[in-house]
């Protein structure tokens, strides 16, 4: 596929000669027999300064943890210290999100070390899953954005290229979220309660932000001191990311927020999860929480804030790295490129050139030349209203000398409007950096577009839809600045890691090197012919099946039958991401199962997760009627060992490891032109499982690779969705198809909510009253056409695993290395830079 993707897969180290590896990296000889000086009974005595025998599960995690980070830390230093020496061109990959789950196994796998730890775990008679089990997920993300931040980091480690990740070390991550009487309930993610084995602090790096104001309490209510500036302490903590084969351990840097003055801001922000969270009056509320809001931009003064610190730390850190060796601000663009995953780090255009103006002294043409050849931007949405703006009232308090390089930058950017399209004010309108009076906002994603030198959307549809639609007239001025680089995920922790018994028979049919070149598993496309491999590939779907059912009977008391088809959908509950289409086409089933309980067929187990944001009403009624539709269901004696409905609690990296690899069937059912890529169906895909799915995202391009006869493909397309707006009427599925007409009927004559009658009045108020803008209704018909389908082969084994093979070997594309490798040819310009 590439020449990048492969280099630490070329000559893997021998994990047999383990005190070589360890030589190697500067840690060895050493025993792991028990003996005094291994490095972890060092830890588990030294550390907690107790008996070894008396150390619980906790304890000795973080001994195992620390004996891992010790085994790649002199690695990590000759890793910079390489950088400092070559002087390559440096990556920096700047989110407010980074959603990593947990590390110590994934550590272990990517540094080669499992055979150390299976003879650790053997000699210190440990349970490696209550180990596992104690490190906290670092939940520092809501969903795909933050997970895709994830697999980047990962990929561009293995690929040995010089890159950083830059992101916020939040101490609350993504709300905990729990079930009552199936409701959903949010609970604090206090994920640094215990000392974090992987963080490393580093105050002697700490910048300071300069901030336009200060801020005041009087009389309870927060005010704004406009006249006097204020500062803001950024502190680094450094976390290793390995890449596979162990060669390169590149850094993501969080930042913490540390208070020279104090610092209010609660009444900052509006959300009350945050605000009850941010209650403490000092700076380090700034970092204290991630917004648990998905998709959308709802402005709250804390998030702006919280954006602003990213950038500004961010930025001094790289710009002081880059002086160190470079005398000359000209070599900025050959030396650092900065890639901004969605708008939220827009502000890192008016920080740059702020730098170059103000404290390098450059004049205006060349800093913003500088400015747009070093800056990147990643869009993900193509909802206009998810599009983030900020209150130019803000930016005047706050920031007043970023707003004056903002206006600047929208007058001379007008001015070029005006010239190419003379007397079109209309456009003049659109285009500008700043919305309309009278409540004046700055547009983020147009200042991202015009002071960088690259817009990309994330899966073919979505860039196409974003030059043509949601950024039409951006595009029409700059065309070359747009490109796709469809997402991927990391194969290491999504295949290799997370599903053994798929990965060792793959190893075993084709060899190794699909870890690090995914497009490897090509080979296995005429093994779909091979009987003996068929088998093995349904053995390994069964055994995972069965680890997943025997887990979530030993951690939530629910059994599962893994002879049932496992029907999954777990991702951020969302309208456009139409659980409710998944739960209506259960409640049809049910019907048909209720009229006729005869019929032979596969029992299914129908598997849901994922969390609401905590404002998100109807979100959460989705998760309620999710609950009683499964409480019902699983209640119901005809129907009990045919269909049983799960809502999993807590969905999360570590649940989406066991889950996927266990999974028939990956529901895929956005309506068609608003899922930007996903990533949960590639997951799903290099798991063995077929996707039923719309037309939408990146399943386009994996129906490309596999063959549409290869997925369950139905509904709407995007231009059919787009083309019905304005005419299209619920009721008219409601009036015309009575399978539709008894699932909805049944929901609204409380069958599902016998206690608590009129529950569901919300949904009937998106699905027939306001006319359905999912179009849940139009796509529900194909949508059980091709459930029909689905099972219908699934009675035909050789048949099913037969498709398994395809979309297996036809996954490799969607390795996010494949994906590093376009970003690094085609936007950065960056190459490998191994260490020696
Ligand atoms: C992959 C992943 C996502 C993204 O899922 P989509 O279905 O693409 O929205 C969200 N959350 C977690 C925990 C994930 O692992």
């Amino acid at each position: 596929m590439n020449e990048n993707a492969t280099p630490a897969g070329a000559q893997p180290p021998q994990p047999a000669d383990i005190n070589h590896l360890l030589t190697q990296y500067g840690c060895g000889p050493i025993q792991f027999t028990g003996t005094s000086d291994a490095l972890y009974e060092r830890h588990l005595m030294f550390d907690n300064v107790v008996d070894a025998a008396a150390t619980g599960a906790r304890e000795r995690y973080e001994a195992a943890a620390r004996s891992v980070r010790d085994v790649l830390s002199q690695r990590w230093l000759r890793t910079e210290q390489t950088y400092e020496r070559e002087n390559p061109k440096r990556i920096y990959y700047l989110s407010m999100e980074f959603l990593i789950g947990r590390s110590l196994a994934n550590t272990i796998t990517n540094l080669r070390l499992d055979p150390v730890a299976q003879r650790l775990v053997k000699e210190e008679n440990l349970h490696p899953l209550a180990l596992i089990e104690q490190e906290p997920d670092a939940g520092l993300g809501n969903g795909g954005l933050g997970r895709l931040a994830a697999c980047f980091i990962d990929s561009m480690a293995t690929m040995q290229l010089p890159a950083m990740g830059y992101g916020l070390r939040y101490e609350y991550g993504i709300f905990r979220q729990f079930i009552e009487d199936g409701w959903q309930r949010e609970r604090p993610d206090n994920w640094l309660r215990h000392p974090d084995p992987w963080e490393v602090p580093r105050p002697h790096e700490r910048v300071e932000i300069k901030l336009g104001c200060s801020f005041e309490v009087r009389g309870g209510t927060l005010g704004v001191v406009p006249g006097r500036p204020s500062s803001v302490f950024g502190l680094p903590f450094d976390r290793p990311v390995a890449g596979y084969g162990g060669r390169t351990i590149n850094t993501l840097r969080l930042w913490a927020a540390a208070a020279p003055d104090v610092f209010d801001f609660q009444a900052f922000s509006a959300g009350e999860f945050v605000s009850a969270l941010a209650g403490q009056l000092s700076a380090e509320s700034l970092t204290r929480v991630l917004y648990p809001d998905d998709t959308t931009s709802q402005g709250q003064g804390l998030r702006f804030v919280q954006e602003y610190f990213l950038v500004a730390c961010s930025l001094a850190d790289v710009v002081r790295r880059f002086r160190r060796i470079n005398a000359d601000w000209s070599a900025l663009p050959r030396k650092v490129a900065i890639q901004l995953n969605d708008t939220h780090p827009s502000l890192a255009v008016p920080e740059l050139m702020r730098i170059l103006l103000d404290d390098a002294g450059l004049g205006w043409d060349e800093a913003w030349d500088l400015t747009q050849q070093t800056l990147a931007y990643t869009n993900h949405t193509l909802l206009p209203e998810a599009l983030e703006t900020w209150p130019l009232a803000w930016f005047e308090r706050l920031l007043p000398r970023h707003l004056e390089i903002v206006l600047e930058i929208n007058r001379r950017f007008l001015d070029d409007v005006r010239a190419r399209f003379p007397g079109d004010e209309d456009r003049v309108r659109r285009v500008s950096l700043v919305d309309g009076d009278p409540n004046r906002r700055i547009r983020m994603a147009n200042l991202a577009v015009v002071g960088s030198h690259s817009t990309n959307g994330v899966a073919a549809i979505h860039s196409c839809l974003l030059r043509t639609e949601t950024l039409r007239d951006l595009a029409e001025m700059y065309p070359e600045r747009f490109s796709n680089k469809t997402n991927g995920v990391t194969p290491r922790r999504w295949l290799l890691l997370a599903n053994p018994a798929l990965a060792g028979r793959i190893t075993a049919a084709i060899g190794d090197g699909w870890i690090t070149d995914l497009a490897q598993l090509e080979k296995l496309r005429p093994l779909a012919e091979d009987a003996g491999f068929r088998d093995a590939v349904r053995a390994a779907k069964r055994e995972a099946k069965a680890s997943f059912a025997h887990w979530l009977r030993a951690a939530e008391g629910i059994s599962i039958d893994p002879d049932s088809i496992f029907d999954s959908q777990v991702k951020r509950i969302h309208e456009y991401k139409r659980q409710m289409l998944n739960a209506l086409r259960v409640v049809v089933l049910y019907n048909r199962l209720r009229q006729d309980p005869a019929p032979e067929m596969a029992p299914r187990t129908f598997l849901f997760a994922g969390k609401a944001a905590p404002a998100y009403h109807l979100a959460k009624v989705i998760i309620k009627f999710i609950n009683n539709l499964a409480a019902t269901i699983n209640q119901d004696p005809v129907v009990r060992h045919r269909l049983k409905v799960v809502f999993l609690p807590e969905y999360c990296v570590s649940l989406a490891e066991r889950l996927i690899p266990a999974s028939d069937v990956s529901n895929q059912i956005s309506t068609a032109g608003y899922e930007a890529s996903g990533t949960s169906n590639m997951k799903f895909m290099m798991n063995g499982a077929l996707t039923i799915g719309t037309r939408d995202g990146a399943t386009i391009e994996m129906a490309e690779a596999a063959g549409e006869d290869n997925l369950f493909l139905f509904g709407l397309t995007a231009g059919q969705v787009a083309g019905s707006r304005g005419w299209y009427n619920p009721h008219w599925h409601y009036d015309n198809e009575p399978e539709t007409r008894a699932a909805l009927d049944l929901i609204f004559s409380d069958h599902f909510s016998r206690h608590e009658p009129g529950v569901f009045e919300p949904l009937r108020d998106a699905l027939l009253t306001h006319g359905d803008h999912y179009m849940h209704l139009a796509d529900l018909r194909s949508y059980l056409a091709a459930d029909r389908d689905l099972v219908g082969l699934y009675a035909d084994a050789d048949g099913w695993v037969r498709k398994v093979i395809m979309n297996l070997a036809a996954s490799g594309r969607f390795s996010s290395d494949r994906t590093i490798a376009e970003y690094a040819a085609e936007i950065w310009q960056a190459g490998p830079c191994p260490v020696p």
